[in-house]
């Protein structure tokens, strides 16, 4: 983005966290901060910390314009860490698509020249060093009950945890049991490493919390070098301190866990492993959307059973997903800032998802002309054989953009429901009798239609005044109520459309515990052969258009070919769904 159309830009919407930032520059609070090479820190690092188990989704990307975002407008920087402290569920191949996603959506974790991205794995050697503090310190014991007892004598929220008989055992015995547990001598759940905070803690997430458990499993990383794993709990917020973030936001499900995030952060500052200040967490309402699911177990199911074609699927509400269906990243950012940030969880509507789209592709998006459910029209008098240059404006309101041209000739393509035999009240497109104007073309007057053996009408037939051309004096002379588009059959480039609508037809797919599969709308997806524009035929993979009177379109990434775009329908112009 050039500065000046930064600051042209309109100015963020305020939100709770915009308050906190600017309460902590105005006492300075993360100021004059150097990293460990003496390098100063800018005063506010935020951080997205997705774990690579999966595709990010449009929740996600809430939380990548809203870190990202904070950071580019505090003029701080924002990292991209993989939390994979999880040996068993974390595969490369997701690693590589949420940074794709990332980057698609306009991020960048570079500043400077340098490189912010960073894995929770890398810090697994200090991880475990500051859990031997700990055990040192009298903070953390090794806890050898079986996870049957743990469970029952972790209490409920009604009755308080009892003390494990480990609890106090010496730390020198925690010590060697720990580190014994490193060295692979104890199967998996024979042994957890657990902070020894209160058990009787009316908070859940206090009860003695797991720091470390034996996991004899492969990382995709770190390969076969540990048996033990750091729990995400405790990785956390060491991770922030180690790259000191200022600023950690999360969703509101980790509320109850910031007391732990802070007590770690402050018995690892008593042991001098960080100075103050420290990172502090914060939490927003995660994005729900209607008509969608954001659950990565249940996303999973719709691409395993098939129920849409792969991840990228355009109905999925997958980063990948959204983008192959012609979604651009400008519309995600308009719709994160338009829905902003918020302390309790809400429904954001669908509709303005696809509010953010138009406004974003209307200004952007060159229009031409699709006939989507074709029947003939045969003008008799034109002569036959010849064609006339007809054009229009690439863009309505941006005449710099230029005009295309596309011909007319003696038989075209219309849309079905622009003819009708028998009109209903106040239609007034083609009927026998009837004029209309052939859109950027000619007025013609309908006189008549052919049938097939079931009464079906198969051709409209109709006669055009040589006089009346769009754009040339003689047009002004015909009045008439309707305007229909049209493509010359000669001409027409005859592709795929995939005509796609909501994956959902209930608002709330999944909420209570239904059966999400129910829910799914049958007509979310129809595959049809239209008649485009013939200029449409040199469009790229991702090029997005305006289809006069149908909505927006793109080239699909996936199967259009060099002078064979696919398209599929992005939206259409208006919000059929809002009641
Ligand atoms: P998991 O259950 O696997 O942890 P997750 O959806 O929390 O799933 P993460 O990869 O842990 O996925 O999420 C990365 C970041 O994205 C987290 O900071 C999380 O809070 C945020 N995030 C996830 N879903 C949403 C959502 N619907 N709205 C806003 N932020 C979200
Ligand atoms: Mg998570």
């Amino acid at each position: 983005m050039s500065n000046e159309s930064r600051n042209s830009a309109p100015a963020p919407a305020s939100n709770f966290l915009r308050g906190i930032i600017d309460s902590d520059n105005a006492e300075a609070k993360y100021a004059g901060r150097a990293d460990s090479s003496g390098a100063p820190l800018p005063a506010v690092i935020t951080r997205f910390p997705p774990e690579p188990n999966g595709y990010l989704h449009i929740g996600h990307a809430k939380s990548i314009c809203l870190n990202f975002g904070l950071a580019r407008d505090y003029a701080g920087r924002c990292h991209m860490r993989f939390d994979d402290t999880n040996p068993t569920k974390e595969e490369q191949e997701y690693v590589d698509t949420i940074l794709d996603s990332v980057q698609w959506l306009g991020f960048s974790w570079q500043h400077g020249n340098q490189d912010h991205l960073y894995y929770a794995s890398d810090y697994f050697d200090r991880l475990y060093e500051m859990a031997e503090y700990l055990i040192s310190a009298g903070h953390a014991y090794v806890d050898s009950q079986s996870a049957e007892e743990m469970a029952a004598n972790r209490g409920s929220f009604a009755e308080p945890g009892k003390d494990s008989p480990f609890r106090n055992r010496p730390a020198a015995e925690s010590l060697d049991l720990f580190r014994r547990m490193k060295a692979g001598e104890f199967k998996d759940g024979e042994h957890i490493l657990r902070a020894k905070i209160d058990m009787a803690s009316p908070n859940m997430n206090m009860r003695d919390p797991a720091i470390y458990r034996i996991r004899h499993a492969h990382h995709h990383r770190t390969g076969d070098k540990w048996c033990i794993y750091p729990m995400y709990d405790y990785t956390h917020p060491i991770s922030d301190a180690l790259e000191n973030i200022t600023h950690s936001l999360c969703t509101l499900e980790f509320q109850d866990h910031r007391p732990f995030y802070d007590w770690i952060l402050e018995r690892l500052t008593e042991g001098g492993f960080f100075r103050k200040p420290l990172p502090q967490q914060y939490e927003f309402a995660r994005l729900n959307l209607t008509y969608a699911i954001t659950s990565k177990r249940k996303l999973l199911q719709l691409v395993e059973e098939k129920i849409v074609d792969g991840w990228d699927d355009p109905r999925m509400p997958t980063i990948v997903g959204i983008r192959r269906r012609g979604y651009t990243p400008e519309s995600i950012q308009l719709f994160c800032e338009r829905i902003g940030v918020a302390k309790a969880d809400s429904w954001i509507d669908m509709g303005i998802l696809e509010a953010a789209l138009r406004d974003d592709l209307d200004e952007k998006a060159p229009r031409a002309v699709a006939v989507l459910n074709p029947l003939k029209l045969i003008i008799d008098n034109f002569p036959e054989g010849e064609t006339v240059a007809c054009s229009a404006p690439a863009h309505p309101h941006h005449p710099e953009r230029g005009n295309r041209s596309f011909p007319i000739g003696k038989e075209l393509w219309i849309e079905a429901d622009d003819f009708m035999e028998t009109p209903s009240k106040g239609f007034f497109r083609l009927t026998p009798g009837g004029r209309v104007r052939l859109r950027y073309g000619y007025v013609v007057e309908c006189t008549g239609c052919d049938k097939d053996g079931n009464g079906n009408v198969v051709a409209v037939h109709c006669d055009y005044f040589a006089d009346s051309k769009s754009g040339t004096e003689g047009a002004n002379n015909y009045k008439v109520k309707g305007n229909i588009h049209w493509v010359s059959a000669a001409h027409a480039l005859e592709t795929e459309v995939r005509l796609y609508d909501r994956l959902f037809s209930d608002p709330h797919p999944d909420a209570g515990g239904k059966d999400f599969k129910a829910a799914l709308n049958p007509d979310s997806k129809s595959v049809i052969t239209a008649y485009l524009e013939p200029g449409t035929a040199s469009a790229n993979a991702d090029d997005r258009f305006q289809f006069e009177r149908h909505g927006y379109f793109v080239a699909d990434r996936v199967d259009s070919r060099p002078g064979k775009p696919v398209f599929n329908r992005i939206v259409t112009l208006k919000d059929s769904w809002a009641k």
